[in-house]
């Protein structure tokens, strides 16, 4: 069988006759393609890194670059050597005026039709994602679990709309499986420089229910497990569908179990996350996972209501720490946020000072705290 790449094929004709290697203009080079986030052309300018996403015109945030039915931005890198905020610009409407010429045939080829199965099978057409200082690598796009407030579904459900205009699919209904994500994986493991892999919800929970057939994630552990050079691997999750890959993980060299627990109170957790593990169940797979002799990690994101107390004692067995992050907007969880219990929680004073009372507590256990994408002690070698 041979998998569809459907946003790789969108990009392609939007870029042809253009190839990954090609210049798009005077200085700006294109070299990879990124589809986990939606769509993202790596390129060079003058030499310098320069990601460049196109998005549906209804998703446009800051966007000041447009064609009649996308908006083209720069991504913020973490190089020094960056180019500046006009050359970037700069270079986002050579692509828009490349892609302007195309966009509404190719867009017309892309449209999914409304018979689309809500589970598809696709060609991710790579496994792991440059992000400076680890990969990224999401079996899957989309998450079933669903929650309400979760942000990928701001990356992929304008494009949805976009491709699939008949079809009423809400985030959380769909998923697209990348089916060649352990094909490509095991060939980039012989190829890159090793850094951490981060298997993580930015697209879609790794441990989501179709984990449960299509068993995508465990594929590409047992392609860690097996590659000729030690990897550092980190899993989370808000599922306890992991307990199943326990033994694989504790295999792996160094392995990182991590649970999302946003409440301790599981009558919150039940409003705003219906379908994820429970609290109890999160907190008996962390004591678990840290039994087994893992690395077990926790992230807070977003703050939810429920005792502080309580969400720190259930943190303790984070043994490698917890980062914390306020709500990244409420998403379609507007509905829920309007219940007389928690409207409180969507305000940003709130959220500020739910996080930082949980920093206090969890410094009174001694239980760290991190920032940034990666535990402590996880990037070094
Ligand atoms: S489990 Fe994670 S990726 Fe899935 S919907 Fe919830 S927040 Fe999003």
């Amino acid at each position: 069988m041979t998998l569809d790449d459907p946003m790789g094929a969108l990009a392609f004709d939007l870029l042809a006759p253009l190839r990954p290697g090609d210049a798009i203009a005077a200085g700006l080079r294109w070299l990879a393609l990124r589809t986990d986030l939606g769509l993202v052309l790596q390129c060079t300018l003058d030499g310098r890194p320069l990601s460049i996403e196109l998005v549906p015109r209804a998703a446009a945030h800051g966007h000041r670059v447009f064609t009649e039915q996308l908006a083209v931005g720069h991504l913020a890198g973490t190089s020094v050597r960056e180019p500046s905020a006009g050359e970037a610009i700069a270079a986002c409407e050579a692509v828009a005026a490349h892609v302007a010429t195309r966009e509404r045939d190719a867009i017309a080829r892309a449209r999914l039709g409304a018979a689309r199965p809500r589970v598809r099978s696709v060609a991710g057409g790579r496994a792991l994602h440059d992000c400076g200082d680890h990969y990224a690598l999401s079996p899957y796009r989309g998450c079933t679990i669903g929650c309400r407030f979760c942000y990928a579904q701001s990356r992929w459900q304008p494009w949805r709309a976009l491709l699939q205009p008949a079809g009423d699919e809400p985030w959380g209904t769909w998923v697209d499986a990348c089916e060649d994500a352990p094909s490509c994986l095991q060939r980039e493991l012989e190829q890159l420089p090793p850094r951490p892999i981060k298997l993580c919800p930015i697209v879609a929970d790794p441990y989501q229910p179709i984990e449960r057939r299509l068993r995508l994630t465990r594929l590409c552990l047992e392609v860690i497990a097996a590659a000729s050079r030690p990897w550092p691997t980190l899993v989370l999750t808000r599922s306890d569908l992991v307990r199943d890959d326990l033994a694989l993980l504790q295999a792996l060299p160094r392995a990182w179990l991590g649970v999302s627990l946003p409440t301790a109170d599981d009558e919150v957790r039940a409003h705003f996350e219906p379908r994820a593990a429970t609290v109890a169940a999160r907190v008996q797979l962390l004591r678990d996972a840290a039994a087994a002799g893992l690395r077990t990690f926790a992230v807070v994101q977003p703050l939810l209501p429920g005792p502080i107390d309580a969400l720190c004692e259930a943190l303790q067995h984070a043994h490698a720490g917890v980062a914390i992050g306020t709500l990244e907007g409420e998403q379609d969880a507007g509905p829920l946020f309007d219940a007389p219990r928690y409207r409180h929680a969507r305000s940003d004073d709130w959220q500020r000072a739910q996080a930082q009372a949980l920093r206090e507590s969890l410094a009174r256990a001694g239980v760290p705290v991190w920032h940034g994408e990666l535990p402590p002690e996880c990037g070094d070698p």
